[in-house]
């Protein structure tokens, strides 16, 4: 039968890969089962055998392109360029396309639910809160427990409202759109805070959009490319005349880069405006308009997240970020996937929580207790895996700290 959706991967895609097997050493799900099935190279031919119309998507298939974590690993070390993660979108559109299935339709549309509706979203998170705290807990099916063991909070307030508009301090370079995004809205309101702060202390007026939604990467890795499209078409009219838009979720802004895909010209425009925070506050501390920190807090584990590392290439922004916040950043021994990998941790539970727990072995080996991770997803898998007194912090809220705990200092201390 071949592809049938728009989303199919495409041929001058598939045809890219010359088997060299360069990825395989990166792939975390085949270095944790050594099988082929389970590697790039083999989900590419699976791919291209089903274009070519040798098999038919089945079981094997669709085994086969579930249990990638959809990280990208692969993409970065390929020589040959092969865009992995674009493929392996398609090949998930086509399988929510060709395959009935009552549980993923169920999902796309709780889904779907929950992250455009913020309201719905605290609901879900309060009673998901008390529950973590009562007896109830034992009715949460056992793979989102887990994810939740590293949930921050649950009825954080949330600073930059909707609708609010943030002037610049000092000369304004620039304005940013903020996309306040799904959880990062409900769970990381400090996040958020510095976020604001250090835009506006770097020269950009900043608004948050009323209108706006979640960018949709979930939708999109999960085979909706429906509910993809949509919510790219809703933040492109509402994410509109600012010269950037920036998300302080490393999965979100891979995705805004990537709206040329979902949404044709609007969502070039988009993706061409579209920036990491991290991108944006190592810019500014490197051309002087943000303050580096004299003094020396230590070590900090850099989490690198797949989405910030492997799909957007930045690795040196969230470094700069620490330094600048007086830390000592340190690798982790590799940059493989934590296990987070949106719903994977529910999907796959158990490879989540093996890669989870590798990913803490090496936290524990640098030694430091602080944990610098751009990521809401894998700062929650993280945090699940380490002991209470680690602290997980996004790297723009250690630096957003430092600067404030300088200014308090000098305020009580006047030369
Ligand atoms: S995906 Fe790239 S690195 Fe992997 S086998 Fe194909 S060409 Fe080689
Ligand atoms: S995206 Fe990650 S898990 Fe999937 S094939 Fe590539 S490296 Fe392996």
């Amino acid at each position: 039968m071949g592809w049938i959706t728009a989303q199919a991967p495409r041929p001058a895609e598939l045809n890219a890969c010359v088997d060299c097997g360069l990825c395989l050493p990166h792939c975390p799900t085949y270095r944790l089962t050594g099988d082929e099935t389970a590697s790039p190279r083999g989900r590419i031919a699976a791919m291209r055998a089903v274009a070519d119309g040798l098999v038919p998507i089945d079981d094997a298939f669709e085994d086969m392109m579930s249990f990638c974590l959809q990280c990208r690993a692969c993409e970065a070390a390929c020589p040959s360029l092969v865009p992995f993660g674009r493929a392996m979108e398609g090949a998930r559109a086509e399988l929510a396309a060709q395959r009935s299935d009552a549980g993923r339709r169920i999902r796309q549309v709780l889904l779907g639910r929950l992250v455009t509706s913020p309201g719905l979203l605290r609901l879900a998170t309060r009673s998901l809160g008390l529950a973590r705290r009562t007896a109830a807990i034992r009715i949460v099916p056992a793979a989102l427990r887990a994810s939740l063991a590293g949930m921050r909070s649950v009825s954080r307030p949330l600073p930059p409202v909707r609708g609010a508009t943030h002037g610049a301090q000092g000369k304004q370079i620039g304005s940013v759109a903020l996309l306040a995004g799904c959880v990062m809205d409900a769970w990381f309101g400090g996040v958020h805070e510095a976020t604001v702060e250090l835009l506006t202390r770097a020269g950009y007026r900043v608004v948050v959009p009323p209108g706006q939604t979640c960018c949709g990467a979930l939708a999109a890795h999960d085979g909706d490319a429906r509910g993809a499209r949509r919510l790219a078409a809703r933040n492109i009219r509402a994410l509109s005349g600012v010269d950037l838009v920036v998300s302080n979720a490393a999965g979100c802004s891979a995705h805004l880069k990537e709206y040329a895909e979902w949404a044709g010209d609007g969502g070039a425009i988009l993706a061409g405006r579209a920036r990491d925070v991290t991108e944006v506050i190592a810019g500014a501390i490197e051309d002087g308009r943000l303050p580096t920190m004299s003094i020396n807090r230590g070590v900090v584990a850099v989490q690198d997240p797949c989405h910030l590392r492997h799909a957007q290439r930045i690795v040196e922004a969230p470094r700069v970020i620490v330094s600048a916040a007086g830390y000592q950043p340190v690798d982790l021994a590799d940059d493989q996937c934590c296990g987070a990998a949106g719903l994977y941790s529910m999907l796959h539970p158990e490879t989540s929580h093996t890669l989870g727990e590798n990913k803490a072995a090496q936290i524990r080996a640098v030694g430091s207790t602080v944990v610098a991770s751009a990521n809401p997803g894998c700062e929650m898998q993280v945090r699940a895996h380490l002991d209470n007194w680690y602290r997980v912090a996004h790297p723009v809220e250690l630096y957003w700290e430092a600067i404030r705990e300088k200014e308090l200092r000098s305020r009580e201390n006047p030369e």
